[in-house]
């Protein structure tokens, strides 16, 4: 069973969302356990302070070290093989590979900034990597660490009902995902493209294949840069631009 502790000063924010749908059957399957720590209950004075001025002036409050070493040290005196990841907007930029590198360990522990962010000294020697979920500023790092998690437990084997589902979705293999329909087959006027409905099963996985290097090649080129194209896929782009010319 894979083990992610997540700490944070705002646990409700991330129990609701950990209890539904995947990542809540995940749970009751017994393929993840998750925790949910309040890292204020490490602070060390009665007030239970977890934030201070900065030091140098300016506004918004740090968060202070000693609190998030103390929880971090704490979790990981239950088996100390853990990356622990630090949500950043300086951090990495997650994507679908470093999805597929963590969903591969067994322990990770979740570090939620707020405010003005962390004490620049749990970076080194607590932190093994530092995520961002994009070039914006939240105020938390709790919904970065839903994001991230929720991206990993789709790879954990045996968490979604089919096991090739995760397969075909968007930067699986380095393309977007092909358009999808289901009934009716007719909505107002719009018709679902008829080799779907053909039972050609040949027929439909090209042309499945085809419309995710259209979409691919449409919105986002830069993929193809890393995407590993075969010969199939050489075809199906000519024909593509022969298509849109
Ligand atoms: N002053 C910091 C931002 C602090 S925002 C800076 O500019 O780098 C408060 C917290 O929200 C951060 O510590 C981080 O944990 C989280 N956060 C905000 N935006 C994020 C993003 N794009 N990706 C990951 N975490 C983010």
């Amino acid at each position: 069973m894979k083990r992610y502790d997540i700490l944070t000063l705002f646990p409700e924010i991330v129990l609701a969302p950990l209890r539904e749908s995947i990542v809540g059957r995940a749970r009751k399957k017994g393929l993840l356990d998750i925790q949910v720590i309040n890292f204020r209950e490490y602070a060390q004075d009665k007030h239970h302070v977890v934030d201070d001025l900065p030091f140098g002036g300016g506004p918004g409050m740090v968060l202070k070290p000693e609190p998030i070493f103390a929880a971090v040290r704490d979790r990981l005196r239950e088996g100390p093989k853990a990356r622990v990841i630090l949500m950043s907007p300086a951090g990495q930029l997650f994507d679908q590979e470093t999805a597929k590198a963590l969903a591969a360990e067994e322990r990770l522990i979740f570090i939620c900034g707020r405010y003005k962010g962390v004490d620049e000294r749990v970076r080194e020697p607590l932190v093994t990597d530092e995520i961002s979920i994009g070039d914006y500023v939240l105020s938390g790092g709790e919904l970065p660490a839903l994001v991230v998690i929720e991206a990993l437990v789709r790879l954990i084997p045996g968490v979604l009902g089919d096991e090739d589902s995760a397969r075909g979705d968007s930067f699986y293999e380095g393309l977007l995902d092909h358009p999808h329909y289901t009934r009716p087959a007719v909505f107002e006027g719009m018709e679902v493209p008829p080799i779907l409905i053909s039972g050609h099963h040949e027929q439909i996985r090209r042309w499945r294949r085809k419309e995710a290097l259209r979409r691919t090649r449409k919105r986002r080129r830069d993929l193809f840069r890393e995407a590993a194209l075969n010969e199939e896929d050489e075809a199906l782009l000519k024909e593509i631009e022969q298509e849109e010319n």
